[in-house]
């Protein structure tokens, strides 16, 4: 059975972009030489066809929403190639490696950042025919599964054929891959049980950029022979290696569940709350405050916070977790006055009205970011003073949506008025208000939607002197700098777009 991938989203004015129009300025001219092209058509099937090149110069960045609205994608490649196997991914970029032809991965452009827009044209490598359950044992709790898999496809079969859980519950379960929750570090909805896409990687198999094949991982539960392989690759957003396979942490379907929800006088009570938890080593599945704004949808009242908690797996786990969540949640004064955890769940993948928003004139996204539990308070309060100071800015809400014993992620929604031509600016300096008040505070860039071409100008300042390692691995790795140029925001000799331009 085929994987079912979504369409992109179309503002509602709009129709979608079919022409080649790009809205950045730079990158490669869209031709490719025509013995290149031979060589890789004789490996797979190459499409240059203006509607494939189109739909390839784009993923789910809001911004790219706004430019629809003139036809325009953010960027073109000359050319989607389209292989199959880990072999055919190795053939393509080795013969693009050789012939100094970028080539940027990409598998739902799901990605709400720009990641797998084609920054300096070249071949956008289309990697959903790379498909399936590859092997699967209950008894070790692990499974190998192609990268281009659609999630929810994946998860499906998973729990059909082989009565198993990976437990990642993204937002986009239904749009994205395999290999793209791994490229991006995702985290999903039942994060604080399962753990991010980070703690459930065994092992890799990833296509270097010279097309040789490597394995990283999967041998053993743990291992102390040197660095953890898996995780150079692991966020790496298509600039350090091709992800083909991935080997997966997978769990028994969980027996049994548990519900509450609570309501707190301020937010900054709910992720005390929250943090309390936590530091007592409880780890309900889901764990998400939303703040009085937020929380309206979820029964509260408009002004107090609401916190859903929802838990699986083992019945003794479940029922203890849930009272570690009770007392502490008493203990900051909540009486368990809402209910909210079925409606969440009915309307927690549902997008719609963005392409509705976009379509009206609202500038609007969201920005997830993660910090100590120590510094969260101060940098909701500086992101949405700043925010709100901004000509246009109308409305900013946030909720916490994943957990850890040292801290949390904030994800915040923006969304404004600014006038037409103001529309970009205005975005820019939305995000450079939440994601400045975060990194002054010592707080992370992204929590799970990665860096793309949207945060490649903040990576030098976010990573501080490490960022120089970054660089010498991406030199060492991908010396020609044939993978996803401009990704990660690393430098590298192919001319890419830019985003803020100038
Ligand atoms: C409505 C919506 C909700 C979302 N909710 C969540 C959420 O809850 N949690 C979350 O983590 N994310 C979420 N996202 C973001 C997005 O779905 C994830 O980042 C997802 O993991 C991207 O997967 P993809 O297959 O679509 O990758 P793409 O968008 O195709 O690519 C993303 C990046 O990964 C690289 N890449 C993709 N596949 C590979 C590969 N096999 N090897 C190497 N590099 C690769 C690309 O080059 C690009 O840089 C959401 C997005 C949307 C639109």
């Amino acid at each position: 059975m085929a994987d079912v991938w979504p369409p992109l989203p179309v503002p509602v004015a709009a129709e979608a972009p079919t022409a080649g129009r790009a809205h950045l300025a730079g990158g490669l001219p869209p031709r490719l030489r025509a013995d290149v092209l031979e060589r890789l058509a004789a490996i797979c099937p190459v499409d240059q066809a203006e509607p494939a090149r189109v739909e390839a110069g784009r993923d789910w960045w809001p911004l790219a929403l706004h430019w629809a609205l003139q036809g325009q994608v953010p960027a073109l490649p000359a050319a989607v190639a389209r292989p199959t196997t880990t072999a055919q991914v190795a053939g393509v970029v080795r013969i693009c490696d050789e012939a100094g032809v970028p080539v940027t991965p990409a598998a739902g452009r799901s990605g709400v950042c720009g990641g797998s827009v084609p920054k300096a044209g070249g071949v956008a490598l289309d990697l959903r025919g790379l498909t399936g359950i590859t092997w699967a044992s209950a008894e070790d709790g692990l499974v190998g599964v192609r990268a281009g898999t659609n999630g929810l496809a994946f998860e499906g079969r998973l729990r059909a054929e082989h009565a198993m859980t990976v437990g990642h519950w993204p937002q986009s379960m239904a749009l994205a891959s395999v290999g793209g929750w791994v490229a991006c570090r995702g985290a999903g909805q039942y994060s604080t049980r399962y753990g991010k896409v980070e703690d459930m990687v065994n092992g890799l198999e990833v296509v270097l950029a010279d097309g040789t094949v490597v394995t990283t991982g999967g041998r053993a539960p743990r291992s102390a022979v040197g660095p953890d392989l898996n995780q150079v690759f692991v966020g790496s957003e298509g600039t350090l290696g091709v992800v083909t396979e991935v080997t997966l942490r997978a769990w028994p379907l969980p027996p049994q569940e548990g519900r509450s929800a609570w309501s707190f006088a301020t937010f900054g009570d709910g992720l005390e709350a929250c943090r309390r938890v936590l530091r007592r080593g409880a780890t309900p599945a889901v764990l998400r405050l939303y703040d009085g704004r937020e929380g309206a949808r979820f029964g509260g009242d408009g002004e107090r916070s609401v916190l859903l908690v929802l838990d699986e797996g083992d019945g003794a786990q479940v029922q203890a977790s849930l009272a570690v969540v009770a007392e502490e949640a008493g203990a900051l004064g909540s009486a368990g006055d809402v209910e909210g955890v079925a409606r969440w769940l009915e309307h927690r993948n549902d997008v719609a009205a963005l392409g509705e928003a976009v379509g009206a004139g609202v500038v609007v996204d969201t920005c997830e970011i993660a910090a100590r539990w120590s510094a969260l308070p101060a940098i909701h309060a500086a992101a949405v003073d700043r925010f709100l100071a901004l000509p246009g800015a109308a409305v900013i809400s946030c909720h916490q949506s994943h957990a850890y014993p040292d801290g949390a992620c904030l994800y915040f929604t923006f969304a404004g008025f600014p006038p037409p031509d103001a529309a970009e600016s205005f975005y820019a300096a939305a995000w450079g208000a939440i994601e400045g008040a975060t990194l002054e505070a010592g707080g992370a860039l992204s929590h799970h939607h990665g860096v793309g071409l949207l945060r490649s100008s903040f990576v030098p300042r976010a990573l501080g002197s490490g960022h120089a390692v970054l660089v010498a691995l991406k030199a060492a790795l991908d010396p020609r700098g044939t993978l996803n140029p401009g990704g990660l925001g690393l430098p590298g000799p192919h001319q890419v777009v830019a985003w803020p331009a100038g």
